[in-house]
């Protein structure tokens, strides 16, 4: 017999939360910021970028039927997310999900890369997380209840054949390390950390002309024989920042098509 006390697809539902995306104007975290419109969330949506992406993001928001604001910041200046978490709980209400999405990526062989071209991925990679999560949690904290999720990479768990990207798979692992130890920090507090290890998939970030060769090989790669779409992350991201993953905080969810496998 059924027990009518549970309801899986509420679980799902996002109705009268309000969410933060950062990087929201383009690839994973532009479509993760629109699936969490669909499942009733009103969302800020945040990314340095102040050129078309960020105004899609919100009209596709709009036809969701919830509302958006529009946030012009980087990641890396603490004063600029404690300013928007400001503005998204005076536009949209409490704070109580996150998606932290922005990040950058380049490549150069460690003996003869610069410090500057280092320290610059590390600062938005990984302190941009850290700083997005501060902002975010100390709003979260206030409120007794949050479930921020960050995205990280299948780099932080292995190494990309042929891909010359120390700096970046570090500041991968940082970034699941970094949110399993604030996972513990606040497990008494009502806020869940969570990360999202996407394996290679088709944004801007990976499918521009010059990359042409290289995408053939991430496919063949793949245990799935392909790259992954951007809508594929949206349902992993869905899950971990509902309360269908009420239990899960400290986790690292790859999605991969298999890659870590082999
Ligand atoms: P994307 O299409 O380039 O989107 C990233 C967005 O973040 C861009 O709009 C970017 O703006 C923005 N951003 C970069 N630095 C920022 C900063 N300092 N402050 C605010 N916004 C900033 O890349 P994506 O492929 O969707 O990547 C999203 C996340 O997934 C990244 O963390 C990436 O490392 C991770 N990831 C991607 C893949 C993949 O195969 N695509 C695989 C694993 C993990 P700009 O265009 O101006 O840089």
């Amino acid at each position: 017999m059924a027990d009518i006390t549970l309801n899986a697809p509420k679980l799902f539902d996002l109705s009268g939360q309000v969410a933060i995306v950062t990087g929201a104007g383009s690839g994973i975290g532009q479509r993760i910021a629109i699936g969490l419109a669909q499942c009733g969330a009103d969302v800020a949506l945040l990314d340095r970028r102040t050129d078309d992406g960020l105004a899609r993001t919100a009209e596709l928001v709009r036809k969701t039927g919830r509302k958006s604001i529009e946030i012009a910041a980087d990641v890396t200046n603490k004063a600029s997310l404690a300013e928007a978490v400001s503005r998204t709980e005076a536009g949209l209400g409490a704070l109580t999900l996150a998606l932290n999405a922005a990040g950058i990526a380049n490549a150069n062989p460690s003996e003869e890369m610069e410090e500057e071209q280092y320290q610059t991925l590390m600062d938005v990679n990984l302190k941009g997380v850290f700083l997005s999560c501060q902002a975010e949690a100390q709003a979260m904290l206030k409120h007794g209840r949050g479930s921020i999720v960050n995205i990280a990479s299948m780099s932080g768990v292995i190494v990309n054949r042929g891909l010359k990207q120390c700096h970046y798979n570090a500041s991968k692992a940082g970034v699941i390390h970094m949110s399993k130890s604030m996972a513990m920090e606040w497990v008494d507090r009502g806020i869940r950390v969570n990360t999202i290890s996407p394996g290679y998939t088709a944004t801007p970030m990976n499918t521009r002309p010059e990359m042409v060769h290289q995408t053939k090989l991430f496919e063949e790669q793949t245990p799935m024989q392909r790259m992954a779409t951007v809508d594929e992350m949206v349902g992993p991201a869905v899950f971990l920042l509902s309360d269908a993953a009420s239990f899960v905080t400290g986790v690292d969810l790859l999605v991969d098509g298999g890659f870590c496998c082999w």
